[in-house]
């Protein structure tokens, strides 16, 4: 099968000596429905960057369809952990949506093409209701939904959804699992959680991510692969791991 993601001995430091993420090599074949799970500060989301060309690696290589992150990103959507669209500034939900096409130049004016993305991934979201409402009046889990929508708009083979049911309550939650589950269907996903839940709910492998990197097969991935990882730093994790090992179907949120 197709790997659209190849790494090969990856590191990378925001400080020199501090490695973020060490000697890490893995591939994800095309069609995959990935967990990427590890402790606070582990290098979630600093992989996900690196995936997307946002960071350039110490030493190692990355491809991504055969491609360097940045020549690759136009196929790639992208849900960041924190967004940075200030609640204040006046945008409309489809405005944000339709940011999702807008790749070269951010505030350009978009087709009607564009336009009709943007509306079928809120539709998609099931929030084409919302498009002329304003961004900063939704709710968390509204709000979560738009930003996948805005990364689903760019019509992406690959989508990258970095902790995406944080803040949202357990019934947006169940709706984004639908949700996620028809994605999956077209193409290839990976979701950052802390939620273990999230890796039984149809994820077909599973990165774990502690400054190394390991997969895991979901059916293969157990209680002691969670302990193993959570284990490693434990100073660094002690409010997460808790909930890893004694309540399985328990939420951890930041
Ligand atoms: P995760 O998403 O798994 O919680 P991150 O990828 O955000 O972890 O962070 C990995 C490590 O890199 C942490 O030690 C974090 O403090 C550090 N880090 C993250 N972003 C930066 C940054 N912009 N500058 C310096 N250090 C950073
Ligand atoms: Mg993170």
């Amino acid at each position: 099968m197709e790997n659209i993601i190849e790494v090969e001995k990856l590191n990378f430091s925001y400080e020199p000596g501090n490695p973020a993420l060490e000697k890490v090599s893995f591939t994800v074949p095309r069609g995959a429905s990935g967990c990427i799970v590890g402790p606070n500060g582990g290098g979630k989301s600093t992989l996900l960057k690196l995936l997307l060309g946002l960071l350039t690696p110490d030493s190692g290589e990355i491809r991504v369809f055969g491609l360097s992150p940045v020549a690759a990103r136009s196929r790639v959507g992208y849900m960041p952990q924190y967004h940075k669209l200030d609640p204040a500034f006046p945008v409309s939900v489809f405005e944000v949506a339709v940011m999702g096409r807008m790749r070269r130049n951010f505030w350009g004016r978009y087709s009607h093409e564009d336009r009709i993305a943007a509306l079928a991934a809120l539709d998609e979201m099931g929030i084409a209701d919302l498009a002329d409402r304003s961004f900063a009046a939704l709710s968390g889990g509204q709000r979560q939904r738009v930003l996948i929508a805005r990364a689903l708009a760019g019509d992406p083979e690959l989508l990258l959804l970095d902790e995406p049911t944080a803040n949202i309550d357990p019934g947006a939650e169940e709706q984004f699992h639908g949700a996620l589950e028809c994605l999956r269907k077209r193409m290839t996903v990976l979701t950052v959680s802390h939620d273990l839940g999230f890796v039984s709910r149809g994820s077909d492998m599973v990165i774990c991510v502690n400054r190394r990197v390991t997969l895991h097969t979901a059916e293969a991935f157990n209680a002691a692969d969670a302990d193993e990882i959570y284990h490693h730093q434990v100073d660094m994790i002690k409010h997460t791991h808790h909930c890893f090992c004694n309540c399985p179907g328990g939420h951890h949120h930041d």
